[in-house]
Parts: C-alpha cells; sequence; structure tokens
C-alpha cells in the first residue's frame, strides 16, 4: 500500500488556496439557494423572502436553520429539489425514533459521493488494486453504498461484504488479504475479537488501516482497534440528511482532526442554547450547509452532533478546515442526579485501561426515584480473577472522578456479552420499573 503522503487523490480540490475556496464555497451557496428557493415545499417554507444575491458566507447564520424533526415532517420528498425523473437512488435514515427521513442522489450527487468517499479512502492508504473489506452495512443506510461508491470512484477493489456474520468476515479477511478496512468501530472490536478467538496474531493479518464511524467512539477503543487487529485507525463523519458518510474524515498524520470537505459541505458550529456562532475550537453543534447537491439540498441543516471547528496546519497541503472528533449528541445527553453525563465519557474511562474488553453497555436504571448508572463490562481474557476487585475499584473511582456522579461498574465473563453485528450499537439501556432485568444474572 502506498504512503499516504507521496500522492493524493483530488489534490487541486482539496490544496486550493483558502481564499479560493472562500469565493467558491459563496458562489456555489448563492447558486444553491436560488436553485432551490422555489423547488420544494421545505425550501420555500424555509427560504421565503430571502434573496440569495444577498447572502454571503458571514450573514449565513441569520438564515432559518432546519432539524431532522422538520425534515420528517416532509417525507417522503418534501424537500426533493428535482424532478422524479432525474433521481437515480434512494436512501433513508434508520427511522428507529420515527419516521425515516428520505435523501435523493442524482447522477451528479452520487458522482459527488464517490469522489468525497475516495478522498477518506486515499488519505487511509487506498490506492487502485487495494482490497477494501467493507463491512458497512449495505441498503437503505448510506454507509455501506456511500463507501462503495468511494471505493469505486478510487479504482480500488470492494469486498461488498455489509455486516453481520462474523466469522465468515474473518475467514475472507485471511483468504483475499484486504489492507483497508470499513466498518463501524463495534463491529470492528467484534471482528478483532473474533480473530483474537481463532489465534491471528494482529501482526498476521492483511490489514493496515481501518476507517470506523457512523456512531461515537473514543481515543481507548482507537488504541484498542489499534492494538487488536494490527492496523492505523480512523475516523469517518457523515450523516443520511447530508448524503451520507464522507462529511469529513481523519488523516494518519491528524488524529483528532477531521478535515472536511469543505467544497461541498460548508460547516457552521453554534452554540445550541442561543444559536449564536461559537468561536473558533470552541464546542458548539454542528451545522451544514450542502454546497452542491443537487436532488435534497440541505440550508443550515442542524446535526446535533457536539465538536468543534478549526482550521490547522496539514503536513500534506490539505487547506480545508477541520472538526474535532464528536465530543457528543446534544439528545444523547443524560442528565444523572443534575450531572450531564455523554455516554462518550464513559467509554473513554473505560477503554483507557486495557485489562477491559470492547464490549460494555451502560444501564440507567430509572427503577427508583433517582436514575444511577451501572457500566456492564467484561474483562479481557487475560486478567487473572485475582484483580478482578482492584479493578472494579479502580474503575469506579476514575467514572466518579471524571463524571462527577457515580457509575457502579459490573463485569460479565469474558466474551460473556453481546456483539452488535449489522447497524449500530446501542450502548445505553433504560430500565424502567417493572421491566425484565436487561443482563439477567448479572443485575437484578
Ligand atoms: P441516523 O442514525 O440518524 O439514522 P445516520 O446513520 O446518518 O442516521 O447517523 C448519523 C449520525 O451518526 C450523526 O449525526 C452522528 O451523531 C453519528 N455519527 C456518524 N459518524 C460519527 C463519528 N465518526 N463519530 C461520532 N458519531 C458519528
Amino acid at each position: 500500500m502506498a504512503e499516504p503522503t507521496t500522492e493524493m487523490f483530488d489534490r487541486d480540490a482539496q490544496t486550493m488556496p483558502v481564499e479560493q475556496l472562500r469565493q467558491l464555497q459563496q458562489d456555489r451557496l448563492r447558486a444553491l439557494l436560488a436553485r432551490v428557493r422555489d423547488a420544494s415545499p421545505q425550501h420555500r417554507e424555509q427560504l421565503a423572502g430571502v434573496d440569495p444575491q444577498e447572502v454571503t458566507l458571514e450573514n449565513l447564520n441569520e438564515l432559518p436553520t432546519v432539524a431532522k424533526a422538520q425534515m420528517r415532517e416532509y417525507y417522503p420528498l418534501g424537500m426533493l429539489c428535482v424532478d422524479r425523473s432525474e433521481v437515480r437512488r434512494i436512501h433513508a435514515t434508520s427511522g428507529t425514533s420515527g419516521r425515516p427521513t428520505i435523501v435523493a442522489y442524482t447522477a451528479t450527487d452520487l458522482d459527488i459521493l464517490g469522489r468525497a468517499n475516495a478522498r477518506v479512502l486515499d488519505a487511509a492508504g487506498a490506492r487502485a488494486g487495494t482490497f477494501v473489506h467493507n463491512a458497512y452495512g449495505y441498503g437503505l443506510f448510506t454507509g455501506g453504498l456511500g463507501l462503495h461508491q468511494g471505493i469505486e470512484h478510487l479504482g480500488a477493489c470492494t469486498v461488498p461484504i455489509s455486516g453481520g456474520m462474523t466469522q465468515r468476515q474473518v475467514t475472507l479477511i485471511e483468504d483475499l488479504r484486504p489492507e483497508v478496512l470499513l466498518c463501524t468501530p463495534s463491529y470492528a472490536a467484534a471482528i478483532a475479537d473474533a480473530m483474537a478467538k481463532h489465534g491471528i496474531d494482529p501482526a498476521d493479518n492483511s490489514l493496515k488501516a481501518g476507517v470506523f464511524g457512523a456512531e461515537p467512539w473514543s481515543e481507548g477503543m482507537r488504541a484498542s482497534l489499534e492494538k487488536g487487529l494490527g492496523i492505523k485507525a480512523m475516523d469517518i463523519y457523515g450523516m443520511c440528511e447530508l448524503g451520507g458518510p464522507g462529511v469529513a474524515f481523519e488523516t494518519p498524520e491528524s488524529p483528532g482532526y477531521l478535515f472536511i470537505n469543505e467544497d461541498h459541505f460548508l460547516p457552521e458550529c453554534i452554540d445550541p442554547a442561543t444559536g449564536k456562532p461559537v468561536a473558533e475550537g470552541e464546542v458548539g453543534e454542528l451545522v451544514f450547509t450542502t454546497l452542491t447537491k443537487e436532488a435534497t439540498p440541505v440550508v443550515r441543516y442542524r446535526t446535533g452532533d457536539l465538536a468543534s471547528l478549526q482550521r490547522v496546519e496539514d503536513p500534506n497541503g490539505r487547506t480545508f478546515t477541520t472538526m474535532s472528533r464528536i465530543v457528543g449528541r446534544a439528545d444523547d445527553m443524560l442528565i444523572i442526579r443534575g450531572v450531564n453525563v455523554f455516554p462518550s465519557e464513559i467509554e473513554a474511562v473505560l477503554l483507557a485501561d486495557d485489562r477491559v474488553s470492547t464490549a460494555y453497555t451502560l444501564v440507567i436504571d430509572e427503577r427508583g426515584t433517582m436514575p444511577s448508572m451501572i457500566a456492564v463490562t467484561e474483562p479481557t481474557q487475560d486478567v487473572p480473577s485475582g484483580q478482578v476487585p482492584e479493578l472494579l475499584a479502580r474503575l469506579q473511582h476514575e467514572l466518579k472522578d471524571r463524571l462527577g456522579v457515580s457509575c457502579k461498574v459490573v463485569l460479565a465473563e469474558p466474551g460473556g456479552l453481546p456483539r452488535t453485528e449489522v447497524g449500530k450499537a446501542v450502548r445505553v439501556q433504560h430500565w424502567k420499573a417493572g421491566a425484565d432485568s436487561p443482563f439477567p444474572g448479572l443485575l437484578t
């Protein structure tokens, strides 16, 4: 596999001088607003009275935003800005929390999806001829087919295995010797566990890089995946409403900073309470405008995701601004005895100790008058049972220290917890009064 620094896919776009980039964004923004203002019921409502020629990158934050809940009202195709005859593909959100949001793609949209994801894969070291094992779910979910589009655009080779049947995944990795693995971080952990069970040494497998996203994951998880799979693990960010994966990505040289494909996705970062922009480097809610999307573009889409924006020096010359890794989702935040807790903070504490496996669930015990937290996890195979009491005490102490509120820790047998094979890992379970224990035998 080539070194990521030797060449760069789409170099001209990715290394454009910032001033030129800003001009391109400005031009694309005005063209977008002019195109969509009267093109769909959703955009007509959002952009009533807006003169596209008056909008600049500086005053864009005065336009109304659109949020997921509003988009659902326009189900199925009330956001569509082109004639149905131009639509080449449909994707949708999982819709677990209500009506799904449908996104549509023209031929140009599919080309841009491919280009954006080809940049991600190129940054991870893939080239024409690299075998890429794509274990993101295929289907309406954007992850599988979105990255598939990127692999084809780059001219690399796809192993389109989708999620599930972990044993078969391990066998195919052994047999086809792919260099890049694509899946959710929780599923990468399940693959690493399955390889360990079969005695496959991480140093001997063919994988060199993994591109993991679609759900939050901590630095502890990164360290576990890098060790367990013998790879460099990189983050990728995206979402269905913006067209899928490939909105932003890490490179091996930029851990913690994800380059935003800014020529297609215009980012803003706002205070979720006031809607006002926050300063560079400060955490706020990410808001995106899809500058080039034709079929279902969004103007100022509120993602609910919390992160910061900052321009950093890239040794490879990329000029795009970066976002930090996702700190949390505004609506994932738990309030436990008056304290705000993000589930990702719990993962960060648990996985900082390499005696703990990557499988864990946070149970919110809501049976009493005040909710309490229980982290259910398991030790790795090689932790002597004599060390368990000290391990438990240490984890509970660290959690209290980090969160400011207690979190009990309960350990299952090594390998005893279920692994998510398809879709996103469900890390939080609410245990209501009268309901069965989510972990019978462990929690009563
Ligand atoms: P949904 O889950 O709403 O059906 P998506 O599958 O498009 O739709 O999920 C998008 C969401 O997944 C993002 O808004 C974000 O919360 C989360 N997500 C995606 N990539 C990452 C990532 N790299 N880190 C953390 N969270 C992510």
